[in-house]
């Protein structure tokens, strides 16, 4: 089974989720059975107590489930149904843990962030991507975030555990422009390095910007990223979300991630659909 994680840096609200969801899409479209999890890094069990204003809408899933209104986002761009395993929050791994200590399963041990933490993480991960050829996995908050520290951890270690080459990690982040209208990549390259000091190297980047990257600035992340050009992907404002998928398919997003997990599609070449 392979993995796409997908963490945002810079701010939020960046488009993280649409990013992830139209990888999904694309990978649908090569005929792979492709499923999703969002991780909230809040303490909240789920998005039912949550005011609206404050995510947007609580989404509720066929088995009841009230979630992050991505889960909406998945669920549509994928064409298929989720139930609340796809949406992990930090509420729901403390709850399980600390229900495990109190019914004496971790057999005296001191009950810790690592390992017992990030190994219910691990697991929620693992089971909501049964049944599945690609399982994309989004983190919500943005790099830096205490919150999200463990999740992050979590996903090291996953991808230690794991196979070479089954899991990629796209990073998405924003490039604004300056006063005189250059695309700027400063922001890019504080948040790798706050990703590598906790061990973890992208290898993929989206820019959020308001237009597509120059081939300039597509150079200057792939150098400061240490990835190949070929793995800067534009993320353009767009009027339309459902418009992200075929932007990034334009690139070719999908063949890169095809190329690096090695998933070869069985579906008719995007000329002949
Ligand atoms: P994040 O997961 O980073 O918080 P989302 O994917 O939820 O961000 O997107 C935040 C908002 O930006 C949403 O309202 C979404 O519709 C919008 N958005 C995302 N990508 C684009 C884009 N390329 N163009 C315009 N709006 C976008």
């Amino acid at each position: 089974r392979k993995f796409v994680f997908v963490t945002g840096g810079v701010m939020s609200g960046l488009g993280k989720g649409i990013t992830a969801a139209s990888t999904g899409r694309l990978l649908a479209n090569a005929g792979f059975d492709v499923t999703a999890v969002k991780i909230d890094p809040y303490l909240n069990v789920d998005a039912g107590t949550m005011n609206p204003y404050q995510h947007g809408e609580v989404y509720v899933l066929k088995d009841g489930g009230e979630v992050d209104l991505d889960l909406g986002n998945y669920e549509r761009f994928l064409g298929t149904d989720m139930t609340s395993d796809h949406n992990v929050t930090t509420g729901k791994v403390y709850k399980q843990v600390i229900e495990k200590e109190r019914a004496g399963d971790y057999l005296g041990k001191t009950v810790q962030i690592i390992p017992h933490v990030t190994d219910d993480i691990k697991r929620r991960v693992r089971e909501a991507a049964e049944g599945s050829d690609v399982c994309i996995v989004e983190v919500g908050g943005t790099v830096g975030d205490i919150e999200g520290m463990p999740y992050l951890e979590a996903l090291r270690q996953f991808a230690h555990e794991e196979d070479d080459g089954d899991i990629l990690f796209t990073h998405v982040t924003l490039v604004p422009y300056s006063k005189n209208g250059e695309q700027k990549t400063k922001p890019t390259q504080h948040s790798v390095k706050e990703l590598r000091s906790i061990g973890l190297q992208p290898d993929i980047l989206v820019g959020r910007s308001t237009n597509k990257l120059d081939p300039d600035t597509r150079e200057k992340i792939a150098l400061f990223c240490d990835v190949p050009t070929d793995a800067v992907f534009s993320n353009p404002d767009v009027e339309d979300i459902y418009h992200v998928p075929l932007m990034v398919e334009e690139e070719g997003l999908d063949e890169y991630v095809m190329e690096r997990l090695d998933l070869t599609s069985e579906a008719l070449p995007r000329e002949e659909r």
